[in-house]
């Protein structure tokens, strides 16, 4: 399984790292990864994958531990409620 990291998503053909790159554009907005069951966005950074064969593009985050929420992150809307523990999450 560890090949598929540059295995296109779409259609299997095997993606050259640092073939293509994609980079943000100044006018558009930056894309954020949002943890919605905490109110918390958190900016992170998203490598692209471009599949010169099939031409999809898919992103990927190079330290997943980057998504965790530490307790340095605050909710962005200060009104937030954390959702509330269910029975349906045990
Ligand atoms: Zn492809």
């Amino acid at each position: 399984m560890t090949d598929n990291f540059d295995r296109c998503t779409s259609c299997g053909e095997q993606i050259l790292r640092g073939d293509i790159c994609l980079r943000s554009s100044k006018d558009m907005e930056q894309i954020m990864v949002v943890r919605r069951d905490h109110g918390v966005e958190k900016k992170i950074p998203l490598q692209p994958k471009v599949c010169s064969k099939c031409g999809a593009v898919s992103f990927f985050v190079r330290n997943p531990d980057s998504l965790k929420i530490n307790s340095s992150d605050k909710p962005v809307d200060p009104g937030f409620r954390s959702k509330p523990i269910l029975e349906s999450d045990f």
